[in-house]
């Protein structure tokens, strides 16, 4: 059974066994009440997990996808009538703005923060980080490096010309490493980085994550970023191109003699205006419990914030690593920087 077929199951078999021990209780509470959730996160795992909730609480769960942009807009638009009582997003960098704008309200979640390290979540209960990825070098394995030493910074380095392959600027994932590199190294510093980078590109910047380690596997270029979970997934893919192309490359965690690898978190807030503040709340601490973290870490190939759960096994072979911790709250503060210098720098 390949590893997607097996994460199917556990998906599968994880419904089952939690959804008919609750039949009864659902029937007798129905829906009569709902937590509505705004989210931005596209993966089959969270529908499977909503499940479980809805059938385990009693409360339906209405969900509006889109766009982390858009539905920010959204919830800007619709002001005080808005129905929405969570956001979930993929990055930093908008959870921090759906503070900053006002968006989110202050909670406090108890003992449901027990395991969880601090610096994954708001220090004034704005938002809550769900699952961790790190965002990491892929090298081609005809290379030879020595990933001990191998930095971010080691991008921009001349003997990597024309074979760089990077996804836009406006990946808000690459905006946020970029923050990172302005945090430790300055605007100054991170500007001579870009310029590097862009001078080594092989092409201009196009495709997603996983689309520039095919360019790696095809022998266009020979090293890029990636966000591990798109990693696993692509180990486990049922489309042997994926698989094939994981496996033409080393996984490299940077910085590891200094600060340390870059990680973002998906994060949730409760909304200003949430109609189901209760509901919402419950919601947020069902997502963080030990269950469900590892749920996350075994189908969807992320890193529990839980410090208890395990990554998967495939994310764990990739072993241990030192995490960037810088304050999430400050690499979202320098996302407009870090989008006013990749346009100064010339990275499409
Ligand atoms: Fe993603």
């Amino acid at each position: 059974m390949k590893y997607s077929s097996l994460a199917l199951f556990f998906v599968a078999s994880f419904c089952l066994t939690s959804c008919f021990q609750d039949t009864k209780s659902i029937q007798s509470k129905g829906f009569d009440k709902e937590v509505n959730v705004y989210t931005d996160r596209h993966y089959q795992v969270d529908d499977s997990i909503f499940s479980v909730f809805e059938r385990e609480f009693g409360v339906r769960i209405n969900i509006v996808k889109g766009d982390a942009q858009e539905l920010l807009a959204r919830i800007e638009k619709e002001g005080q009538a808005s129905k929405a009582d969570l956001l979930i997003t993929t990055d930093i960098a908008r959870l921090y703005q759906a503070k900053l704008y006002g968006f989110f309200q202050p909670i406090a979640l108890g003992d449901a923060l027990l395991g969880i390290p601090e610096y994954l979540f708001d220090d004034e209960g704005y938002w809550f980080g769900l699952t961790k990825r790190a965002r990491v070098i892929v090298v081609s394995k005809k290379e030879e490096v020595d990933a001990q030493t191998m930095n971010y910074e080691n991008l921009a380095n001349p003997n990597w010309s024309g074979r760089v392959s990077m996804r836009s600027k406006e990946n808000v994932y690459n905006q946020s490493l970029l923050a990172s590199m302005i945090a430790a190294n300055g605007e100054e510093e991170a500007l001579d980085w870009i310029k590097g980078v862009v001078a080594n590109m092989y092409q201009s910047p196009k495709g997603n994550d996983r689309d520039q380690v095919k360019s790696i596997y095809a022998g266009k270029a020979d090293i890029t970023l990636i966000n591990t979970y798109y990693l696993g997934k692509m180990f486990t893919s049922d489309d042997p191109l994926e698989v094939e192309a994981a496996k033409s490359v080393n996984i490299i965690f940077p910085n590891q003699n200094n600060r340390g690898t870059h990680i973002n978190i998906s994060g949730v807030g409760v909304l200003q205006h949430a109609p189901n503040k209760l509901e919402a709340m419950e919601l947020i601490k069902f997502l963080l419990s030990e269950r469900i973290q590892g749920v996350y870490a075994e189908v969807n190939f992320e890193y529990p914030v839980h410090s208890n759960v395990k990554p998967c096994a495939i994310v764990e072979s990739w072993g241990d690593f030192k995490e960037d911790r810088s304050s999430l709250n400050q690499l979202g503060a320098l996302n407009t920087t870090a989008i006013k210098l990749f346009d100064k720098g010339g990275w499409k």
